[in-house]
């Protein structure tokens, strides 16, 4: 039968540095404390992502992080099998994960821990943060329940 999947262990410092500014800060820095800061209208209490700067396009209301749950489900993905950056082992899972505070709030990531063969549109997943010192990138791993 298939052999195991092989180990993949990226190269962290291979991730490149994400744009910083003062609305994206919170998305990229909440990780140190475990939390997932997604914008949040303080009016219409609708949730917003990606980050954006100025009011919330719904009501007009200011935007400000909130922590979300980290939980989601698989919405769409793609598993990568070109070594792009050698220093990515391939195959690796782009996704965009659909977040369970509301609908249609999409959040495009990577998928790890996971088996990319058997990623299915419909899974369920929950964040866990890549530490990279002075910022982390949210990904997601499957939820086990
Ligand atoms: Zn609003």
């Amino acid at each position: 039968m298939s052999d195991p999947a092989p180990a993949i262990v990226p190269d962290l410092s291979a991730r490149l540095a994400p744009p910083i500014d003062d609305d994206t800060r919170p998305l990229w820095t909440g990780g140190a404390r475990g939390e997932l800061l997604i914008q949040r209208c303080g009016r219409c209490r609708r949730w917003a992502h990606p980050p954006v700067a100025g009011p919330c396009r719904a009501c007009g209301g200011g935007l400000v992080p909130e922590p979300a749950s980290g939980r989601g489900t698989v919405f769409s993905y793609t598993v990568n099998h070109h070594p792009f950056n050698p220093a990515i082992p391939v195959p690796y899972v782009v996704a965009i994960v659909e977040l369970a505070e509301q609908e249609g709030l999409r959040f495009f990531t990577n998928l790890v821990n996971c088996d990319p063969a058997g990623v299915r549109i419909g899974m369920a997943v929950r964040v866990l943060f890549e530490d990279h010192g002075d910022w982390s990138v949210p990904v997601f791993e499957p939820d086990a329940g």
